[in-house]
């Protein structure tokens, strides 16, 4: 039977993933970004595979010292938590400030903050995956935070509808749909989060039915904290 050949880059979806602070140090700074490529891939050894961008700073760091750590974030994440890990580079933010840690074995910063889990792995092995580097070793501490649930990507996405920032490897264009709404949408231009008037921004103090020309001046991107100014109108 002959089968025609399909390519639905949605199929890729259906994989399931979790959402981490992966951290890192070289010569004496630290960084830390979100990851959600993230999966233990050996037993005996304890050994895990973090995939991350070679644009960002976080690989540039493991790259060099050859040590990260990883921390399982709880459902209970704020949006502007991820977002300052996720969409904001360590070149113009030093990103660990005013963040919770620990300083682990390997040296590396832990984010402690709505972790339920860390763990610190020291670099055996990587391999070149195109835009990105799968960085790939021995876990050499663990340890258990909280007994809160670990957020899913599929929760971040659905049910904290959070984004993919586009130096993910699980990104894709995604196109919204602009028609349901009389009053218009504004885009975030830094991370892409749709401000929908009918849905508001309740976490952030604007209550559902508010013209993006209502907000208050000093609302932020609850995705990433960019300020009203970075926000473009989309067309009706
Ligand atoms: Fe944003």
């Amino acid at each position: 039977m002959h089968m025609a050949t399909v390519l639905q880059p949605e199929a890729l979806h259906r994989i399931g993933y979790g959402l981490y602070v992966v951290t890192s140090r070289s010569n004496g700074n630290a960084n830390g970004q979100i990851a959600n490529a993230l999966m233990q891939v050996c037993a005996d050894p304890l050994a895990v595979a973090v995939c991350l961008n070679k644009q960002n700073l976080t690989h540039e760091y493991v790259a060099a010292s050859r040590v990260f750590a990883a921390s399982v974030l709880s459902e209970a994440t704020p949006l502007p938590f991820i977002g300052r890990f996720g969409f904001k580079s360590g070149r113009t933010l030093h990103k660990l400030d005013l963040v919770g840690t620990l300083r682990g074995i390997t040296g590396v910063p832990v984010v402690t903050d709505y972790a339920t889990a860390y763990i610190e792995v020291e670099v055996d092995r990587e391999l070149d995956v195109w835009t990105h580097t799968l960085f790939v070793g021995k876990v050499v501490a663990a340890s258990i935070l909280t007994e809160e649930r670990a957020m899913s990507y599929a929760y971040y996405h659905d049910v904290k509808r959070g984004l993919t920032p586009r130096s993910a490897p699980s990104y894709v264009e995604h196109h919204t749909n602009k028609e349901e709404s009389a009053v218009s949408k504004y885009e975030c231009t830094v991370c892409g989060y749709i401000y929908d008037p009918s849905a508001g921004d309740p976490d952030g103090g604007v209550e559902p039915g508010t013209a993006f020309e209502d907000v208050p001046g000093d609302w932020v991107c609850p995705v990433c904290g960019a300020g009203k100014s970075e926000f473009k109108k989309l067309k009706d």
